[in-house]
């Protein structure tokens, strides 16, 4: 803040003369309507909120920068990502998923990881997760299961019952779940979290040969998670301490940042892959496809107003640049719709000019015009139609993303893969994890598991258990069910197993 004195004014610029005392009639009489400075900050007051995000409510963010250590030309023309030592600004932000906009940074939640680059081709947003996988792999299901994780619509108390029942009943969330209930499902704060794009993407290069990525943000603090005790009295300790850890960190200079790691596969790999490679509940194994470094990003500025950089901050995996486009992973291809759909719902028709998401390094030139709270030239007398023979702007065709071969029937086809699903979960388990991980897994699940009606127990564990069947032991032994049963369970196919569990055989 300056040193100059300023005068208090009304939203129109009128200077006020007294901010404590009410026009009234007399001096204890009512207060009288033409106290227009009153009525303006009572009504303004009385719009200060917009509506929350229906997922990603609670978060926090900061700005920085994104450099380019490793030459990717051959794999994408993106300009931003065209040259070593290329620094491009960035503005992140981290949230929790299924929390309201007041819940606590260290619940048991994937966390939100999204980036945008401000970049001279205009704004590319990398939104994703701190997850490499995800619980579901078709759109439709998804605003079931967010039901599912929010609350109860009778009671408005989060509900376990609705919580297993939805996953027990979604095989293909097993790997998600293992991820989730690891305490890679509390991570310590945002800082010390990798992020993972999830879905594949498509890179193509100046030639137009393409090629489908996975973007991984390693941590380079090094990961740190709270076990599930520790989360817990963090909530009651320090509800905000994600947003707290980031904002001191970068206010005493500390600045975290993240190595940029790219998994690249061909098209011909693609299409002989031993799964699908589009599946967003299934990582690419490093042995398959080994990461290789791109980039570095570094956040090094803290906001210095919350609701105008962090909460109206507006990312979405449709923004694309040239060198950068969808895969026909089915998830992505429902969320290119969804981001830019909330975001209007949320901040208006003209979200996209506001500073934190407008285009930083690129003119903005499109014929949209009009809507509400349009606050900037709004394309002056230039033409508002294409074509035009007025001078307006013109499409390039030179930036034409490569066409891809797709065919097939349009139906609402059942997926074929399944018998991959419980793979990486058992992998996870059984490979990556060190025993005391596992017990802390296990632990994890029994806890929340052991609220949920003893059928849906049951039909869960059977998953676990086709998962690793040490896994499903571990949590059958925890939750006291009968082993056998499990097992049994375990053998048959998900529709038996649901018929098996349905409500009538309940105890
Ligand atoms: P690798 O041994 O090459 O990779 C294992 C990966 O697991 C590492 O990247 C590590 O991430 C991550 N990891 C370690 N501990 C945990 C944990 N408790 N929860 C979640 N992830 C963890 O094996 P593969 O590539 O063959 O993958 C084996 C399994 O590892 C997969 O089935 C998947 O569940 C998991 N995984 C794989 C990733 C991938 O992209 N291939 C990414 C993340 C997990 P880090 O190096 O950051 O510690």
């Amino acid at each position: 803040m300056g040193d100059e004195k300023k005068t208090l004014t009304t939203g129109f610029g009128q200077p006020v003369d007294d901010d404590q005392h009410s026009i009234t009639a007399g001096p204890a009489g009512p207060v009288l309507m033409q106290d227009v400075h009153l009525l303006e900050k009572l009504a303004h007051f009385d719009r200060e909120r917009i509506p929350e995000r229906v997922v990603h409510a609670k978060g926090a963010g900061a700005h920085g920068y994104f450099e380019v250590t490793q030459d990717v030309r051959a794999y994408t023309c993106a300009k931003f990502l065209s040259e070593v030592g290329k620094r491009t600004e960035v503005f992140v932000r981290f949230s929790t998923v299924g929390g309201e906009k007041g819940s606590a940074d260290s619940e048991r939640d994937p966390r939100g990881f999204a980036v945008k680059f401000y970049t001279e081709e205009g704004n590319y947003d990398m939104v994703g997760n701190n997850t490499p996988v995800f619980f579901i792999r078709d759109p439709l299901k998804f605003p079931d299961f967010i039901h599912t994780q929010k609350r109860n619509p009778a009671t408005n108390l989060k509900d376990p019952d609705m919580f297993w029942d939805f996953l027990s009943l979604t095989p293909e969330s097993i790997h998600q779940v293992t991820v989730l209930f690891s305490n890679r499902g509390t991570p310590r704060g945002y800082r010390t979290m990798n992020g993972y794009s999830s879905h594949t993407y498509m890179w193509y290069n100046a030639q137009r040969d393409y090629y489908w990525v996975k973007l991984h943000f390693k941590t380079e603090q090094g990961i740190q998670n709270f076990t599930g005790e520790e989360a817990d009295r963090m909530r009651g300790e320090d509800a905000d301490y994600a947003t707290r850890d980031l904002s001191d960190a970068i206010q005493r200079g500390d600045y975290p940042s993240w190595r940029l790691e790219v998994q690249i596969m061909t098209p011909e790999q693609a299409k002989s892959y031993r799964f699908d490679p589009f599946d967003v509940t299934k990582v690419w194994p490093h042995g398959d496809v080994p990461p290789i470094t791109v980039g570095r990003m570094v956040l090094n500025r803290n906001p210095e107003n919350y609701f105008a950089e962090v909460e109206q901050a507006a990312f979405s995996p449709a923004n694309f640049v040239p060198g950068i486009g969808p895969s026909p992973d089915k998830m992505l291809q429902g969320r290119l719709f969804s981001y830019h759909d909330t975001h209007r719902h949320r901040l208006g028709a003209n979200y996209h000019l506001l500073p934190v998401n407008a285009p930083k390094a690129s003119p903005m030139n499109s014929y949209q015009r009009d809507g509400f709270m349009r606050f900037e030239q709004n394309g002056g007398s230039g033409p508002n139609y294409w074509p035009n023979s007025f001078g307006g702007p013109a499409p390039d065709p030179s930036v034409a993303s490569p066409p891809i071969d797709v065919a097939g029937m349009a139906a609402r086809h059942e997926y074929r893969h399944t018998d991959v699903d419980f793979v990486q979960a058992g992998a996870l388990y059984h490979d990556v994890m060190t025993s005391d991980e596992q017990q802390h897994l296990v632990r994890n699940i029994v806890g929340h598991l052991k609220n949920a009606q003893q059928r849906l127990q049951l039909r869960q564990t059977a998953l676990f258990y086709k998962a690793d069947p040490e896994y499903g032991e571990g949590v059958a032994g925890g939750l006291g069910l009968n082993l056998e049963e499990v097992k049994q369970l375990a053998a048959l196919s998900q529709e038996e197993r649901v018929k098996a569990t349905a409500m009538e055989s309940s105890q």
